[in-house]
């Protein structure tokens, strides 16, 4: 039998690279075609639920990863003005008995060389630099791309792991573009000797009018990564613009001193702006398909949109692999898998943000109903989310 064409990934962030990995594990060829220069290895934290560490121990990388991976005890909830703790969430040993998988923080680059040292070592996987998706065509019997440079790739189906900007998404659903939700995330990593009581091996949430702050160890816990959460009119769409530093103190000003003191010296403060998609009213179409950000970009209040693209790749290769040759009916059941779950997790997300950052009629009683329910109760209501396993979906 001739040997089936690659598929060919318009993007090499943590969506494609672990979509790379899952169909190599299958015996199937791709091409990943990233538009810069080099695969980077940008950004701050990402935390890692359970679901997530099962699908990167599915991919083959959790044991390359564990050791840079922090491993939080509890997400410790905060009154940000007073740091009262009003809530005291379990994970560590908790969590992993309870879904069979750790709940990790990494490093973003740490994550993201892990996929990529994987998917370089697999002869399945090509990996193509300076190639940004410009123009693609299905041609009934195959895809074909080509690049802003005029390089034309063929493959026999394309998966848009090109983020939240996905131009492949613009093909699919043209009228349809993320729309800024008026706040930015602006994140730093700050070395655990520095970092004071953030130092804890928990995550720390503090909630405030208008803003919150996330801090989590990275790095096997030598470093805090600490991310800011705050109402700001500035949508830009670089995911690495420099934040001003005088500026963001000033958004935090109603915090705690100990929480913002540690925050004083951090050197670097990068910033994105927040921005939400409806659900789509597809995925697909034919040989197109969608992943991750391009497909469901997530508000960072759940901590899921790494993950997300992570359980999508182990999905979409697996229908691949259940429907060998005919890529347009593998997208479908791919699609009927997940939209319901990704939807899910993005209004999930979207209520925390509101309930993280309520005016203070509103956040008393939050605080108080935090302060009476108890953390694993407060935390086994996200077993649906928690608790995912790919083969129990199909
Ligand atoms: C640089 C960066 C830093 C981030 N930092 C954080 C963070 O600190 N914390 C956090 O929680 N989340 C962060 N995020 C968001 C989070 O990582 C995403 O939810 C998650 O990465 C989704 O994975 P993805 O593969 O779908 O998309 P992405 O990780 O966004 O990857 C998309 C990839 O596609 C490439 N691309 C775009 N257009 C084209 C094209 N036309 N042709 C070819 N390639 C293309 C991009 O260069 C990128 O490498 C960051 C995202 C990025 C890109």
């Amino acid at each position: 039998m001739a040997e089936l064409a690659p598929i060919l990934i318009a993007g090499g962030g943590i969506g494609g690279l672990a979509l790379s990995l899952a169909l190599a594990g299958r015996g199937c060829r791709s091409i990943v075609l990233e538009a810069r220069h080099e695969f980077a290895a940008e950004g701050a934290g990402i935390q890692l639920g359970p679901n997530g560490v099962r699908a990167l121990q599915h991919l083959g990388v959790a044991d390359t990863l564990h050791p840079k991976a922090g491993e939080p005890e509890a997400l410790e909830v905060r009154d940000g003005g007073t740091s009262r703790l009003l809530a005291t969430l379990p994970l560590g040993r908790w969590i992993a008995d309870r879904h069979g998988a750790p709940y990790w923080a990494v490093h973003r680059g740490d994550l993201h060389a892990a996929l990529l040292t994987a998917a370089g070592k697999q002869s399945a996987v090509s990996l193509r630099t300076g190639f940004a998706v410009t123009d693609l065509a299905d041609e009934g019997s195959g895809v074909e791309i080509a690049s802003a440079t005029g390089d034309r790739v063929a493959g026999r189906a394309l998966v848009g792991a090109d983020g939240l900007w996905s131009g492949v998404r613009s093909t699919i659903c043209p009228a349809i573009a993320p729309q800024f939700v008026g706040s930015t995330a602006t994140r730093t990593v700050i070395p655990a000797a520095d970092a004071g009581r953030l130092a804890f091996p928990s995550v720390g949430l503090w909630l405030s009018p208008g803003a919150n702050i996330v801090h989590y160890p990275v790095r096997g816990g030598t470093e805090v990564a600490v991310v800011v959460i705050a109402v700001e009119a500035w949508e830009g769409r670089d995911w690495a613009a420099e934040a001003d530093r005088t500026a963001l103190m000033g958004r935090v000003g109603g915090f705690h001193a100990s929480l913002i003191e540690p925050l004083a010296g951090a050197r670097s403060w990068r910033k994105w702006a927040l921005h939400r998609l409806a659900p789509l009213p597809r995925w697909s179409a034919g040989r197109i398909t969608l992943l991750g950000d391009a497909a469901h970009p997530m508000l960072p209040h759940l901590a899921q949109g790494g993950v997300l693209a992570l359980e999508d790749a182990v999905v979409l290769a697996d229908c691949l692999e259940h429907h060998p040759g005919e890529e347009a009916t593998a997208f479908l059941a791919y699609e009927r898998q997940r939209r319901e779950r990704a939807a899910r997790v993005q209004a999930a997300s979207r209520r925390n943000g509101r309930v993280y950052q309520m005016g203070p009629a509103f956040a008393w009683a939050r605080n108080a109903a935090l302060r009476l329910v108890p953390g694993a109760r407060l935390m086994s209501g996200y077993d649906w989310l928690y608790g995912w396993r790919f083969d129990a979906t199909r």
